[in-house]
């Protein structure tokens, strides 16, 4: 999805300005795309279970067929998840579930935190005033054309009154977020926020700590940033999310 604003370069440079960045550089890697290497379609993952049997089963032992395509197989995640009712937020006001979007085999994949009012209402993650952040990082900060990623959140419901996720509901939810990196086994997954990166890293420690490294994760990099909604109240982190953006455009060039 680009922009469809009349004035591309303009906004780009513009949120360029916004995020702290001072000048552009002539160095001809800054005009290349990250080339994607064929990938291969073929998915070894975990033997066939029958989801009919038992829809409610566990999400590690969900059907697999090793032919399917990445989109295939995403399908069948969501499939298997049905209209959930494993934890307590089925029953809170949730209007959908909330799989995730995108390019089956984006190289480079969002992971956030849990729903909000907008998304609930659209079924699709980050449609909010976030999700248009979020899709500026995106599309006008890493040059990148938002259907190329793929953007999920740990927890696929929204929680009444955009509370936090609480434990039970994250320890429920994310396997069905482990089989999604899994299946599209991205290059670079960016953490969004503290419960996107504290859930994948297994850690409690603050974003503010875990962010300006870069982790090995389920075969990616993981780099943890700043949550778009705590910078459109912090704008002035957009300046590290911008250096943190800075480092997923370079890994992934390489490879
Ligand atoms: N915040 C998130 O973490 N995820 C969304 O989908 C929207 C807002």
């Amino acid at each position: 999805m680009a922009s469809d604003s009349k004035h591309p370069i303009a906004d780009h440079l513009k949120f360029a300005a916004e995020l702290g960045v001072a000048g552009v550089s002539r160095d001809p890697a800054w005009r290349t795309r990250p080339s994607e290497p064929e990938r291969p379609r073929i998915l070894t993952l975990t033997p066939v279970g029958n989801p009919q049997s038992n829809p409610q089963s566990n999400p590690q032992s969900a059907i697999r067929n090793p032919q399917w395509s990445a989109a295939e197989a995403l399908i069948a995640v969501r499939t298997e998840i049905g209209d959930c009712t494993r934890c307590k937020l089925h029953a809170q006001g949730r209007k959908q579930i909330v799989f995730g979007v995108g390019n089956p085999e984006a190289a480079l994949m969002f992971v956030g935190e849990a729903p909000g009012a907008d998304e609930d209402i659209q079924g699709i993650p980050f449609v909010g005033r976030a999700g248009q952040l979020l899709t500026d990082i995106i599309e006008k900060g890493l040059q990148i054309p938002r259907a190329d990623v793929y953007i999920a959140n740990v927890i696929k419901c929204r929680p009444p009154g955009n509370r936090n996720p609480e434990q039970d509901e994250v320890a429920t939810c994310e396997p069905f977020l482990f089989q999604q990196i899994d299946i599209i086994k991205p290059k670079v997954i960016v953490a969004l926020g503290k419960f996107g990166a504290q859930t994948l890293l297994r850690t409690l420690d603050p974003i503010s700590r875990l962010r300006g490294r870069i982790y090995d994760y389920r075969g990616a990099k993981l780099i943890p940033t700043f949550h778009p909604a705590y910078l459109l109240r912090n704008p002035s982190s957009k300046r590290e999310v911008w250096e943190d953006m800075k480092v997923v455009r370079k890994l992934l060039r390489q490879s």
